[in-house]
Parts: C-alpha cells; structure tokens; sequence
C-alpha cells in the first residue's frame, strides 16, 4: 500500500503540482475522531467483518465524491471526483491492492480524479458506454480551461480512456475479488447510474446522483435493490421540494413566449450535459417555433448524445430538438445571432465564465431581453449574485442588470419528496449514509428517515469507515 499521491511520477512535477498536492492532502485528511467512534458503533464482540465501507469525500458537500469498499481480496472504489473551491482538490487515497473503480456518472464532482489513478498506475473503471464518452468530454475541457496546474496531464486521460470497461444496465460483471458490480439507470444525466456492490454476503447500493421522475430528456431512476444491507443516499435537494415538472415547463414556454412577443432575446444559462439538450427538448415538444442556438461545450456534448440512442426516453424528441438547433461555431455567428429575437442556450450554467458570460454582457443591458436560469446556483457564482442582487461583474466591476431575470427549477436530482419516499423503502438496510449536499441537507434527510421511518441512518463524514 503506497499513498497515491506520492506513489510515482512525481520526479517529473514542477513547484506548483506539488503545491496542489500538498493542498488537497490538507483539504482531505480523514478525521480520526470520527473514524473510531464509528467502528465501535458498529463493532460488535470478536466478531470478524469481511467487508468496510470508507468514506473519502462528497460528505456534507457536493465535490469530491469518493466511497472505498474493501474486502480481504481487493476494493471498489465507487466515484472519484473533483472540488473546485479555488483550486482544484481530490480526495486523499492509500491506493489499496487489486483496486478497481466504478464511475456512477461523467460529472466532474464525480469523474474529476480518476485521471490521478493513472499517474505511474493503472487500474480497471467500470463505466456505462456514454459516461465513457462524456467523461473524456468533461475532463479534456476540465484540462483545457484550469487556471490551476493540475496534477495530471493528456496522457492520463488517454491512459484512463484505454482502461475504462463498459457496463450494461442491469448486467452484473464479475469481478476476481469476489465483489459483483450491478448498474441501475439513475435517471439523472445519460448514462448515470446507481451501483449495487455485493460480497461476503452483503450488499452496498451507492444511489449517485439520482432522479426519479421523467424528463423530457430521460427516464426516472430504477431502483430494484431495495434490499440492500447499506445504502449510500445523495441529498442534494433534501430541503427543498420541487414544483410538479409540467408546471415548471409551461411557465418557461409562457415566458419564452412574452420576451420573443416584446422582441427580446433570452438566453438560458445551462450546464453543457443534458441541462442545455433538456431545454432544447422542451421548447421543441411545445412546438414553439423560434430561432434557437446553442453554444460551447454544449455542442461536443450534444454530438456524444446522438451516439447513444439507448439512454435517453425518446431519442427521436432529441433528435428533432437538436435538428432544429443551430449551432454556433464562430465568433462572426455569434454578432449575427444577437441581432433578431431568438433563445440561446450556451453553458456556464452559473455563469463562472464560459460563453453564456459573454452573451450576458451584451443583453444585460436591454429590459426586453431576460436571462432564464434553469439550474443550481452555488453560493459565490456570477449566476447567485445575479438572482439575489440583479448584478454582473464583466469584468468592470457588478453592474445592474437590466434584462429580465428568471428562475426556473429543473432539476436533474430527485427532491424532498422523492428522497424521503426512496430513503424510506430500504427497510432492511443495516445502515444508510446521506451524502452529496450541504450539511443541514444530509442532517435532515438522516435524521428524518431515522425518526419518522425508523431506518438506521447518518450523515456520513469524510474519514468515516464502517465494518459490514
Ligand atoms: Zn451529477
Ligand atoms: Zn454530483
């Protein structure tokens, strides 16, 4: 056992690598206390246990989630991804033997670190065929754009690209130490899924990133493992409830419509994978006939979205949406596309840079355009501030915003409602860990699911182990 940090290549790495090695060390040293109190939780006489459960990050936040399962034989290590708060930081990890990865889906918080696996290393990552392909997506922009030194470069990427083993839904695969790995579609962006690790006569479902009714774009999650010994629950939206999906669909057609009627332009800030494709989905199922276009990194995902029929609920509503799309290649394109009402669908989704920040600054200005946020806006980004103040910073300084503003929730995570009602069906789970949310999120969905349904639930901490 070599802490992978450290493990190889490290001749080669400059000042600022180390630094940043250094940083996410610090930033994710597992807690001891915590660590030994829950052992003896859960430690009961002499009795040997064959499997653990370690918590390496996403605990009491959203970034850097990453679950180690071991057993005598090797370990699973469920999801290994990134934060970026400031820099970029990776959960810390003693690389354990006969390691294998399963990645849940291809969002940075999730995928951002498996490059690191591959830094003097190598190790098999389990992964649906479209998460293959967005990951690359996602983690060569992560490179391309990082105003930090990463501590990975290209040929890790490719390295990881050659491991990576697809995985069917619903196939088990297994594996030489002994645990069976079973995908589920978690209805969350294509490709995502939830992952049922079995061995030694247990059984872990990790949830990921889960959502469990339809969308336009997908199919809700599908569960049948609701029998499993432990569980590992996202709480993202634990304390929030969200508005019944049509109502939140026609309000955004109602409002798409009066800005075009004024001859205004609206822009839809949205994450690149399947936020961007959903609005484009919608505005096609109701028929609205307008010009619309779609910008950056959006477009390489779109490309990796027609590839993939299988994953979506009606690929030929996406095929159509995306027919109908016109997408922006140039910069020429873009001054042509700002001078007739149209809606433009073009990622950050908060706004932190990318080309929705440039469109912004030039319809910021004009109260017959709006702006419609369709997603999460952290605490801290361009997207928050403009919600709660009606300012954006171009780069002069916050000025007021003019345009229209506009909030719609279109989640891709499963609310209070669903988390309650899916948290509550695992009765025969020995334990359950809330992860993947802000600490009052994950508190309350334990602390309910304990209280009013009985289940033997916690709110995981980073450093936290449990025997199985
Ligand atoms: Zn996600
Ligand atoms: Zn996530």
């Amino acid at each position: 056992m070599s802490p992978l940090q450290f493990d190889s290549g490290s001749q080669v790495l400059n000042v600022d690598r180390l630094d940043l090695r250094k940083g996410f060390m610090q930033a994710s040293r597992p807690r001891r206390a915590n660590r030994c109190r829950e052992l003896g939780r859960h430690h009961q006489g002499n009795q040997t246990f064959l499997t653990s459960l370690e918590f390496l990050g996403g605990c009491k936040t959203i970034g850097r989630s990453a679950y180690l399962v071991e057993n005598k034989q090797g370990a699973v290590l469920l999801d290994y991804g990134a934060a970026f708060n400031g820099h970029p930081t990776f959960p810390a990890l003693t690389k354990p033997s006969n390691l294998v990865v399963a990645l849940s889906h291809a969002h940075l918080d999730h995928s951002g670190g498996l490059p690191l696996l591959f830094a003097g290393g190598s190790v098999p990552v389990y992964m649906t065929a479209i998460t293959r392909d967005l990951t690359r997506v996602l983690l060569e922009d992560m490179q391309r754009v990082s105003e930090y030194y990463l501590p990975f470069e290209e040929q890790e990427i490719e390295r990881l690209l050659r491991r990576i083993k697809v995985v069917e839904y619903k196939e088990p695969v297994e594996l030489d130490s002994g645990f069976r790995l079973t995908f589920y579609d978690a209805g969350h962006i294509p490709g995502s899924a939830a992952i049922l690790v079995e061995a030694d006569d247990t059984s872990i479902l990790y949830t990921g990133d889960i959502n469990t009714i339809n969308t336009q774009l997908l199919r809700g999650a599908e569960i049948p493992a609701r029998d499993a010994d432990a569980v590992i629950l996202e709480s993202t939206y634990a304390l929030t409830r969200h508005d019944p999906r049509g109502e939140v669909e026609r309000s955004f057609i109602e409002t798409t419509t009066e800005v075009l009627d004024d001859d205004g332009i609206v822009l839809v800030p949205a994450f690149s994978v399947a936020r961007a494709q959903e609005i484009a989905c919608i505005l096609n199922h109701y028929n609205l006939s307008v010009p619309l276009y779609l910008d950056g990194l959006a477009r390489e995902a779109s490309r990796v979205f027609l590839r993939h029929p299988p994953f979506f609920r009606d690929y030929q509503l996406l095929r159509n949406a995306l027919n109908k799309t016109k997408w922006v290649q140039s910069r020429s394109q873009r001054e042509k596309v700002l001078k007739e009402p149209c809606v433009i669908i073009a990622p950050a989704g908060m706004l932190k840079g990318g080309i929705a920040a440039m469109y912004l600054s030039h319809l910021m200005h004009d109260p017959k355009n709006a702006i419609m946020l369709v997603g999460y806006q952290v605490e801290g980004t361009p997207g928050r501030d403009l919600l709660e103040k009606g300012t954006f910073d171009d780069g002069l300084g916050p000025e007021k915003v003019k345009a229209r503003v506009r909030f719609f929730d279109f989640s891709s995570h499963a609310g209070q409602d669903q988390l309650l009602e899916l948290g509550a069906s695992f009765t025969k789970a020995s334990h359950l860990h809330t992860v993947h949310g802000e600490p009052k999120a994950c508190e309350y969905l334990a602390a309910t699911l304990r209280e009013q349904h009985g289940i033997d639930a916690v709110a995981a901490e980073t450093g936290m182990r449990v025997e199985l």
